[in-house]
């Protein structure tokens, strides 16, 4: 998705394509762009990603292993603001939406596959790379959920488990079972970064009733010890993601 605008309420222009082969996706991409008198352009791109070269890295998507991203926009001359599309997800929720005046917080998005960003003091989480919570381990109860997962590097992660792809695969996915794996992993991300919230988005958090068996299975797993956050929805929907990369845009001005 590609806007123009400086926000949710000054979006002047909006697109939606398909992700398609690299030069062709990102030449349209900065032509829907170019047409607009810019100051700056924000990209939250689909991972993995190099954030200091711009670059995609090693992708399953066909073709788009080692793109130079930011290089496909250098032709518009204005500075490029360049970061995970869920931390563009997680500054977009941060300006406008479920995450305003909170300085660490978590933005998970359970789609096809998961993936998750967030901040921690008010500076967007980055470390070497960039987080992958979606590749987390999570304990499996093979008992309870023979199947192996899907993820094709670690099999049973939490996206290999708990994605759309996986419930998908699986074929008999209960809004129970999807529950306690993405419950485990927020108490994952509790643990290591003490979050004031979690916003789980995303199309599978569409599925009625699973947002509220997390919110009520966390603190049974947490077992009284930890301090835990709110768990909500995010406020800016599906549009966090597009609306955070004009705020990538934005803060590339300095
Ligand atoms: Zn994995």
């Amino acid at each position: 998705m590609c806007a123009v605008g400086t926000g949710p309420d000054d979006v002047v222009d909006s697109v939606v394509f398909p992700t398609g082969e690299p030069e062709k996706t990102l030449a349209r991409a900065v032509e829907f762009v170019g047409r607009a008198d810019l100051a700056a352009v924000g990209i939250g791109s689909f991972g993995p990603v190099d954030l200091r070269h711009g670059t995609i890295t090693a992708t399953p998507k066909p073709g788009w292993s080692n793109t130079d991203v930011v290089a496909a926009f250098a032709a518009l001359g204005v500075p490029v603001g360049f970061d995970t599309d869920v931390n563009a997800a997680a500054l977009g929720e941060h300006r406008w939406g479920a995450a305003v005046g909170l300085d660490t917080f978590v933005y998970i998005t359970v789609g096809t596959g998961i993936g998750g960003g967030g901040m921690v003091d008010g500076r967007l989480l980055h470390g070497m790379s960039h987080p992958e919570i979606g590749h987390m381990r999570i304990p499996h109860d093979r008992a309870r959920d023979p199947f192996d997962g899907i993820c094709p590097y670690h099999g049973d992660c939490l996206e290999g488990l708990a994605s759309g792809e996986a419930m998908k695969a699986r074929g008999d996915s209960s809004v129970e079972l999807e529950a306690e794996y993405l419950a485990l992993g927020v108490l994952n991300v509790v643990s290591v970064l003490s979050p004031q919230r979690v916003i789980l988005g995303g199309g599978v958090m569409n599925e009625p009733g699973l947002l509220e068996l997390i919110q009520r299975r966390v603190p049974e797993l947490a077992a009284g010890y930890f301090a835990l956050p709110d768990i909500v929805a995010p406020a800016l929907g599906d549009r966090a993601g597009v609306l955070g990369a004009l705020e990538l845009a934005r803060l590339a001005l300095g």
